[in-house]
């Protein structure tokens, strides 16, 4: 028997904060082009690598120009079974049989479900799923790059954040930051010219500004004196592979800084990668964790800051950090997948320690309409779990519970983004330019 609470959990209107959502003409023309590969290609491959699968056995897996199914999936057969357990595989059989009707992930099976996918790879499809199978209200993506204009495939449905991962660690292509902003940049006086007019051209259409830099170095920031920085600038803006590193960091931490100052400014929230990498042999555990951004939130108490991915495994210090600070949210995002128990036990240990009003329930971190589908239904089976657990043990009326979820889902994305005003200027700007 379903409750009131999984039944609202079940089919409640959420907001997708975190996707790097393929676009419409990528999906149709470009998108994946046999079932194997469309239920393989996102996070589960560093997982059956991580099973002992051979790296080009899984590169054949999603080689879908090669006809020989039969001989793509017995190279990784042996890691599926390891595997299909996990967040990520759970997700894979999630799609399998909601999308495509598959019971039992076989080579008969996914041939025969090849119309299905020739189907859904057509123009509006990508909106239909992410908005009505997944029951979207938006999706905000981050597409790694710094200029955001609207999207017309779906008005006012696909939001995108400013990029700002170049800056901070991997290297920015300064002819075409030029051209884009029209400031001849020389010096820190001139970036930081730069820097705001990317804000006042794009600033109104984008949701957030966003950095992924923990997965090239630590999140541990310092406030950097100014001619260190410009010392460190000079030699990054001339020859990026080689500046040491101790010069990447120096300026990295100075851009960030440029960053959440301008996005507190423009009123966008500085998202923020946090824990666990995607892929296979090179994560760094000291990086990750969200407690080496204390510094960086103590001296931007008037940013917001999502911190996101609960900062796996690092999870019960973000809990305490929502805590402690007032300009910190903490992001469920690609966590789900990532580990659905230690995620479902994060909601239960979140709720009795931070205000219900800094947490965001789901957001699916993938390229494909389908994945994203079948993480909201993995998140919307374990928060559901998490918060019937916490009424049958009388913490939380059922009342309670769903106003709980209600807040996670929606309302305190709503609160935390300007995501009106982000959906009027989009709206507008197509409209404008019929
Ligand atoms: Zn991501």
């Amino acid at each position: 028997m379903t409750t009131d609470l999984a039944d609202f959990i079940t089919n409640a209107q959420m907001i997708d904060t975190h996707e790097h959502m393929r676009t419409e003409q990528v999906w149709v023309e470009d998108g994946p082009d046999d079932v194997l590969r469309s239920l393989f290609e996102s996070y589960v491959c560093g997982d059956l690598v991580s099973a002992g699968a051979e790296p080009r056995a899984v590169d054949r897996l999603l080689e879908a120009a090669d006809g020989d199914i039969e001989g793509r999936w017995s190279g990784v057969e042996d890691a599926w079974r390891a595997i299909e357990h996990t967040g990520y595989g759970q997700a894979v059989r999630i799609a399998a049989k909601d999308v495509f009707g598959i019971d039992e992930i076989t080579p008969d099976t996914v041939r025969a479900a090849q119309p299905k996918l020739d189907e859904l790879r057509q123009p509006g499809e990508r909106l239909r799923i992410l908005r009505d199978l997944a029951k979207l209200d938006h999706i905000q993506t981050d597409n790694g790059i710094r200029t955001q204009l609207p999207d017309a495939s779906g008005p006012g449905f696909f939001f995108y954040d400013i990029s700002w991962v170049g800056f901070v660690y991997r290297g920015v292509d300064w002819d075409l930051l030029e051209r884009e902003t029209n400031v001849a940049i020389s010096d820190l006086d001139s970036l930081e010219q730069a820097m705001r007019r990317i804000f006042e051209l794009h600033g109104k259409y984008a949701v957030a500004v966003k950095t992924q830099h923990a997965y090239n170095r630590t999140l541990c920031w310092q406030k950097r004196d100014r001619a260190d920085a410009e010392r460190a600038f000079a030699r990054y803006r001339r020859d990026l592979d080689h500046t040491d590193e101790e010069a990447r960091l120096c300026f990295g931490d100075w851009a960030l800084a440029r960053g959440c100052e301008l996005a507190g400014e423009f009123h966008l929230p500085v998202k923020i990668h946090c824990g666990y990498y995607a892929g296979n042999g090179s994560m760094v555990t000291d990086r990750i964790r969200a407690g080496n951004l204390c510094p960086l939130l103590i001296e931007y108490p008037d940013t917001r800051f999502v911190l996101m991915h609960i900062a796996y495994p690092y999870s019960d210090e973000l809990i305490a950090m929502a805590k402690h600070f007032r300009n910190v949210w903490a992001d469920l995002c690609w966590a789900w997948s990532l580990n659905p128990v230690a995620s479902a036990d994060f909601v239960r240990r979140f709720i009795h320690a931070a205000p219900a009003s800094k947490l965001f329930a789901f957001g699916g971190d993938t390229k494909s309409p389908t994945d994203a589908y079948a993480f909201s239904v993995q998140m919307r089976r374990y928060l559901t779990k998490a918060l019937e657990t916490e009424v049958e043990e009388g913490e939380l009326t059922e009342a309670q519970a769903i106003a709980f979820a209600q807040r996670i889902m929606y309302e305190n994305q709503m609160q935390c983004f300007d995501v009106e005003a982000t959906r009027t200027a989009n709206v507008e700007a197509l409209t404008a330019a019929v």
